[in-house]
Formats: C-alpha cells, sequence, structure tokens
C-alpha cells in the first residue's frame, strides 16, 4: 500500500447503538477518507468491558451498512490488540518513563494529578493504575477544522492514566497504539475529544509512533446545550427513512445539497456527498443543533 494514501477510521465503543452524533462522525470521516480515495477501516473500541453491551456491534454493523457506510478490510476489536498494549508498557517501563499510583479518586482533588505516587515504591501486588510521567513541554498540532492547539502537557494534562486500576487500558493509551497499527494516517472525530489530543501526540512521541492529520467535527447537541450521547439516552439513529436521514445530515454537515437528492437513494446521495464534500463551512464550528423531529 503505498504510504501517500489515505487511511481513516470509525471507532464507535460497542455500548449501545449509533445515535445521531455518531452517525453524522461516521458520516464525515467516511466522506473525508472517500473524497481522497482513501480507506476508511472500523474498529470497535470495547475495550471498557463493564460498560459494553450485548448486541451493540452488531446493531452499529446494521447501521452502518444500511446508510452505505461500508468500510475496508476486516473489521478490529481493541480486545484483540491486548498483547501490543502490554509490549508498549513494557517499552515504557524500561525507559522509567511510567509509574505505579495507588491513589483513589477520592483522595485526588483536582482534575489534575500531582504526582503523589512518582516517588513511592509501591508494589506490583498492591492494586494501583499506571501513570506516564509528563514533563513540561508544549504539545502543538493544527486540527484541520479547529485550528492550532496548544497545550504544556504537565500543566494542563499531568501524569495521566495509562491503565487504570481495574486493569483496563485507558482510551489515550489504546487508541494511538491501534491507529498506529492499522496506518491510519486520518484521524476524524467528534470534538468532544479535540482537547484530550495533545495527550495522544505526546504518547506518539515516546512510543516513535507517527502522528495522523486530526479533524474534529462539530457534535451535535440537544436543544439544552448538550451533547448527544449514550451517557445522555439519546435515541438511536431511524434506520427507517435512511436516505432522508442521509441528507439531513448533510445539511447539517452544511454541504448544501440540491434539493432533488432529498429524493434519491442512499448510494446516489453518499456519491453526490464524496464528489460535493467541503470541508470548509464547518470550519471552527464545534457544535451543532439537533434537526428537531427530523429524524
Ligand atoms: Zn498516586
Amino acid at each position: 500500500m503505498p504510504e501517500s494514501r489515505v487511511i481513516g477510521r470509525f471507532a464507535p465503543s460497542p455500548t449501545g447503538p449509533l445515535h445521531l452524533g455518531s452517525l453524522l462522525t461516521a458520516l464525515a470521516g467516511f466522506l473525508e477518507a472517500r473524497s481522497q480515495q482513501g480507506l476508511w477501516l472500523l474498529r470497535f473500541d470495547d475495550l471498557d468491558t463493564p460498560r459494553n453491551q450485548p448486541g451493540a456491534v452488531d446493531a452499529i454493523l446494521t447501521t452502518l451498512d444500511t446508510f452505505g457506510l461500508h468500510w475496508d478490510l476486516n473489521v478490529v476489536y481493541q480486545s484483540q490488540h491486548l498483547p501490543d498494549y502490554h509490549d508498549y508498557l513494557s517499552q515504557l517501563a524500561n525507559n522509567e518513563q511510567v509509574y505505579r499510583c495507588r491513589c483513589s479518586r477520592k483522595t485526588l482533588n483536582s482534575a489534575i494529578y500531582p504526582g503523589t505516587c512518582r516517588a513511592q515504591t509501591i508494589l506490583a501486588s498492591e492494586a494501583h493504575a499506571i501513570r506516564i510521567k509528563t514533563n513540561p513541554q508544549v504539545i502543538c498540532f493544527t486540527d484541520a477544522l479547529q485550528g492550532v492547539i496548544a497545550h504544556d502537557i504537565r500543566a494542563q494534562h499531568g501524569d495521566f492514566i495509562l491503565k487504570r486500576k481495574d486493569n483496563i487500558f485507558a482510551y489515550q493509551f489504546a487508541v494511538v497504539i491501534d491507529d498506529a497499527l492499522a496506518g491510519v494516517n486520518q484521524v476524524v472525530r467528534g470534538c468532544d475529544l479535540l482537547l484530550e489530543t495533545p495527550k495522544q501526540l505526546y504518547l506518539q512521541q515516546l512510543l516513535g509512533l507517527a502522528t495522523p492529520r486530526y479533524m474534529h467535527v462539530p457534535v451535535i447537541v440537544d436543544a439544552n446545550g448538550q451533547k448527544l450521547s449514550k451517557q445522555s439516552y439519546a435515541a438511536a439513529v431511524d434506520t427507517h427513512n435512511p436516505a432522508q436521514t442521509l441528507y439531513d445530515l448533510l445539511i447539517l454537515l452544511k454541504q448544501q445539497p440540491p434539493k432533488k437528492l432529498s429524493l434519491a437513494t442512499v448510494n446516489e446521495i453518499l456519491t453526490w456527498a464524496i464528489t460535493h464534500w467541503q470541508t470548509t463551512p464547518l470550519s471552527a464550528i464545534t457544535q451543532l443543533n439537533a434537526l428537531s423531529g427530523r429524524t
């Protein structure tokens, strides 16, 4: 595969069916990849096992299929990568870039961990999380829609967790490895993850992994300005009229589809959308208001 080929991905958690917000992210990522003749991969972020819901994987696959969002290659599951996470964690441990932390959430008052356990000896047999040692360093990247993001990793994020006390690998750590293993060079996802991205760049630098191009698309909010999420019980996408929903999502994504396209099939709508995909109208927009009563 030539290195210049765009490789994008969609990485839902199987914690419930897709809601309109996650479908919008999937559509934007699909169009961004396909408009550059790129691959679009599908990966299930299934590490947070207590939150996984039986049947969610099948429901998500069916929904993507219904909306014509066909992925390339085999579906990947994060749980297949556990040996890789262990290898990379060993690499960091060998370089003394991580340490054990036995603090509980209750004892930590601030959101930014003060590094309490850095200098302590904590046995492997004690319940502990694994944290990365952060250095005072500015991590900077240019998001394709949201512009320049620059964070002092130590001051703004502190020594963040790579592996939780319950032995579950943290999202930040897992995704940089997943993306690297699959050769993903373009990450399109919701703006709610924008300010977490510097942590991932920091890890990529430490692990010697390439940094993909990032595009954080606006998230759909409800009438109260809250992001649609499974946690807030956002309704599953209505799959009865996928063409109409796709058309509405293109309007929401400011693609200005022609009126006559509202009568087209799913494939016709996607073909038009791939050809006409433009991201400029979404620049610096972080939120979109849900379509009331239409989907
Ligand atoms: Zn600690």
